[in-house]
């Protein structure tokens, strides 16, 4: 996890927030590569879940609700952890946790000396247990009281009361708020999804582990509604779905780079479930911190869509034709937070190897996640007809993707900080390809395309550029693009 959150700081990727005040607890700012990143990964997802299915629709509900949603969702009463506060130090720490800390001590066996005892075993001098504040060894603790983790804030210009809201906790009730406007709007058939990204925001006791888990954080997540009285294949629809959600969502992470064996499914054990959940699963994945939650996929039943039909008055029910009555659909969550998607991909990528007995340090993104797609490259940046024709390659390509020029390193280094960052392509352009013009020679207009991971280069003319890098972006193997050109002498660097 250090060396991810070294590179990502000292590449660009993400920055503290607010670091030079010292910055805000377990808040990060993505920087221009991160930004970059974090968008390709939103991109892909909305296109292979919105754009290319016929029975999904896309959403952008506002992160300031009527209050009242909260009450509705069980947000108010139910959304909190139970939390005791020091009277002495003001720390505050989970009332369940809180004896799984190792304890400070002042000891009265041994003139009040100060001792730090293991996490739940009693003082070996004296025998007491901790009943005082395990930090700072003195204060009394509160009793516990239930701490909700919604940030409050105010509307309007007056802080009373009666304008008090709050910044969602998840993106999922803009969805069932908006169901009959969406399924009236577009007219709809059940089976039908609707899907939103956007932020959400937790005021957590415990953050941490980068980004892993943050305050405020965004979400990926889709409301797939289903009838509850239609079978399908020998099973209610809800069943059906929920699975075929599993093994879809699974095979999402999977396709855009992260390892079979990195990735697990987990069943929540049935006094786990949420009350109002069927069923709810989790793709875990790997991460650096271990085993973890990467995405979780609830079949919710029809509790979100009675619960705000009880509380706004309004029925959200579906006309079912064939069996000429109202039903309230099942609702199946695929569920994913953006920002633990992008450290699975960046931990998943990101490899030091070794070349000609050099280290180097490489980011395998999937090219359509890659921050950079190719990053264009003068050999020689003393001539002019060089830097040129390289700067009008960066101008033809970033018309389609995002392209870099960079010249401020000898060759090796610039293809090392590429690499290091995870550009699936370098082109660079040498006195070949112009020709020395003071001895009267014409280039051969062709310039070097260097493959990421095979570290191989090919010789491509500069028309056929835009095309070759159609197919690669597109998703062509390398080996297939490159075998129909020439071979150039390998691309280590060294
Ligand atoms: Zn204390
Ligand atoms: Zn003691």
């Amino acid at each position: 996890m250090d060396a991810l959150v070294s590179l990502s700081k000292r590449r660009g990727f993400i920055f503290q927030s607010s670091e030079i005040y010292g910055g805000t607890g377990s808040c990060w700012d993505y920087g221009p590569l991160g930004v970059e990143l974090k968008q390709n990964i939103k991109r892909v997802w909305w296109r292979d879940y919105v754009q290319r299915r016929p029975d999904m629709m896309g959403l952008d509900a506002s992160i300031l609700m009527h209050p009242t949603v909260w009450k509705a969702s069980g947000h108010v009463d139910n959304f909190t952890d139970p939390m005791v506060d020091c009277l002495e130090c003001r720390r505050r720490f989970r009332a369940d946790k809180v004896d799984e800390t190792p304890w400070v001590h002042y000891c009265p066996a041994t003139k009040g000396n100060k001792f730090t005892i293991p996490s739940g075993e009693p003082c070996s001098h004296c025998g007491v247990t901790r009943t005082l504040c395990p930090e700072c060894g003195k204060g009394e603790l509160t009793p516990p009281r239930q701490f909700n983790l919604m940030f409050k804030t105010f509307m309007g210009p007056v802080e009373e009361d009666a304008s008090l809201t709050y910044l969602r906790p998840e993106t999922a009730q803009g969805i069932f708020v908006n169901f009959d406007n969406v399924l009236q709007s577009m007219r709809r058939k059940l089976p039908f999804g609707i899907a939103q990204i956007g932020k959400a925001f937790r005021n957590e006791i415990t953050p941490g582990n980068f980004i892993f888990r943050t305050r405020e954080f965004e979400q990926m997540e889709i409301e797939f509604f289903v009838n509850p009285l239609e079978t399908v294949d020998g099973r209610p629809a809800d069943e059906y779905w929920h699975e075929r959600w599993i093994e879809d969502s699974m095979a999402w992470f999977r396709r855009y780079g992260l390892s079979e064996e990195n990735l697990r499914l987990r069943e929540h054990a049935a006094d786990e479930l949420a009350h109002y959940a069927k069923r709810t699963a989790d793709i875990e994945y790997h991460f650096p911190i271990g085993w973890s939650e990467l995405m979780g996929i609830a079949n919710r039943t029809d509790f979100d869509l009675k619960q705000h039909a009880k509380f706004s008055g309004k029925a959200l029910t579906y006309f079912d034709e064939e069996r000429k009555e109202h039903v309230v659909p099942y609702v199946i969550e695929p569920s994913a937070g953006v920002d633990r998607a992008l450290l699975a991909f960046l931990a998943d990528a990101h490899r030091e190897e070794e070349v000609r007995g050099e280290k180097r340090v490489v980011l395998r993104l999937h090219p359509e996640l890659a921050p950079i797609k190719v990053a264009v490259l003068p050999l020689l940046k003393k001539r002019d007809d060089i830097v040129r024709t390289a700067h009008a390659i960066r101008d033809e390509l970033s018309k389609d993707w995002s392209v870099v020029y960079d010249d401020t390193a000898a060759i090796g280094r610039l293809y090392r900080r590429q690499d290091e960052v995870g550009t699936p392509y370098c082109v660079t352009v040498d006195v070949q390809t112009v020709g020395d013009q003071a001895k009267g020679e014409v280039g051969d207009g062709k310039v070097t395309i260097r493959d990421r991971d095979s570290m191989e280069q090919i010789r491509v003319p500069l028309d056929s550029l835009g095309s070759v890098f159609r197919e690669l972006l597109g998703g062509a193997a390398w080996a297939s693009v490159a075998g129909r050109f020439e071979r150039k002498g390998d691309g280590t660097g060294a």
